[in-house]
């Protein structure tokens, strides 16, 4: 696990949270670059509440319309993306077959 800690698709996911300025207020932007860094275990029970409230709950994992399954952080960005330009929630594999179907 060495020189792999602190970086996976969900802390890639964040990373994109603060390149889109989506996560900006001061206190969000410094705990989540904490957990990109150190891991969501260095937060204070303090900041773990805010990163719940402010990060992970407007901007979390969501579940996909079709299939109810969990999106993984993996298709979190491209997911939100879609969802900005109006239209539901989808894991990639759902969207994948109604882009097909089409
Ligand atoms: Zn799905």
């Amino acid at each position: 696990m060495d020189g792999t800690e602190g970086h996976s698709s969900f802390t890639d996911y964040l990373a994109s949270l603060l390149d889109d300025g989506d996560v900006w207020d001061e206190t969000a932007v410094g705990i989540t670059r904490k957990v990109i860094g150190d891991g969501e275990e260095s937060l204070s029970s303090k900041q773990r509440y805010v990163f719940q409230k402010r990060v992970l709950e407007p901007f979390g994992q969501r579940d996909c319309t079709l299939c109810q399954d969990t999106i993984p952080w993996d298709d979190m960005e491209m997911a939100r993306f879609r969802v900005l330009f109006g239209e539901p929630w989808l894991c990639s594999r759902c969207d994948y077959r109604l882009s097909k179907d089409d």
